[in-house]
């Protein structure tokens, strides 16, 4: 399992304090790395539960609309565990509305949250990751990635828009021993899709066509997110993982 181990390596995940990135924030602290857990809200449930498994996780509050908080994070991960060595570009919001009727401060507050911070992070967390020798970014796409999805059009420009630039990244950084790749989780049981769960008819029409037979839960990202950020993807750049339930297959 040794190619797994993440001991000694230090993971900025945003978006820690809650649903997938507090689970990929425990889940990368159970393989040994020590995590900057970035939030705009607190995240000291994930950093308690981390320090109780005997984990290392530091807080940083972080308001990522906009790329103003970038280099304080990087530096902060630094100047804490001595490296950066993996960013979880996590966080991400998303608003529903018919396009006909879509507001352009929608498009504007998502596309900035999903897109480009998600970037302006990866660059800076590239620069220091340069100096060390190479390292690990992994963002989370969706499934919205590939497909068009229904009311949410600043939410599929951005997420289809991630896949594309982690391939561009891929390309550029693969050679420096960055490796850029993403997660597109399926539809998971978190604060994102409280509303398709809570519209009975919405929720049975999606869960009608996962063939796993059931929502995913934040800890199904585990796997997909400790192998992203270990050696064992060292040949793998510029991929997206779906973690679905098969929902892409259908
Ligand atoms: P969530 O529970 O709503 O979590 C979103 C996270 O992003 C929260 O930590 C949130 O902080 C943070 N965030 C949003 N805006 C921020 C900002 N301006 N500054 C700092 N942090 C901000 O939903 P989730 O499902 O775990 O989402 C995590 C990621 O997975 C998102 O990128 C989402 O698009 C993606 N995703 C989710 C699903 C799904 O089915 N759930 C599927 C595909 C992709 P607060 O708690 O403070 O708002």
């Amino acid at each position: 399992m040794q190619m797994f181990d993440l001991g000694g390596k230090t993971a900025v995940v945003t978006g820690a304090n809650t649903g997938l990135g507090q689970s990929i924030s425990i889940a990368l602290a159970g393989a040994g790395a020590s995590i900057l857990a970035v939030g705009r809200s607190p995240c000291s449930e994930t950093a308690d539960v981390i320090g109780k498994n005997g984990g290392a996780c530091r807080e940083f509050r972080a308001d990522l609309s906009s790329t103003g908080p970038i280099q304080g994070i990087v530096d902060e991960a630094v100047k804490t565990f001595g490296s950066l060595d993996i960013l979880v570009n996590n966080a991400g919001i998303i608003r529903r509305q018919d396009s006909i009727d879509f507001a352009e401060q929608d498009w504007d507050d998502v596309l900035n949250v999903n897109l480009k911070v998600a970037f302006f992070l990866a660059q800076a967390a590239a620069r220091a990751m340069l100096q060390k020798g190479g390292g690990k970014i992994i963002n989370i796409a969706s499934m919205l990635s590939f497909q068009g999805g229904i009311r949410v059009p600043s939410y599929t420009a951005s997420k289809s828009g991630l896949m594309g630039v982690t391939k561009t990244l891929a390309n550029e950084w693969a050679a420096h021993n960055i490796n850029v790749n993403a997660i597109a989780p399926g539809y998971m049981s978190t604060n994102n899709t409280a509303a398709l769960r809570n519209d009975e008819s919405r929720s049975q029409e999606i869960l009608g066509r996962i063939p796993a037979g059931r929502w995913g839960e934040p800890d199904d990202l585990a796997g997909a997110a400790i192998f992203l950020a270990s050696a064992a993807s060292d040949y793998v750049h510029g991929t997206t993982i779906a973690v679905d339930g098969g929902w892409l297959a259908r």
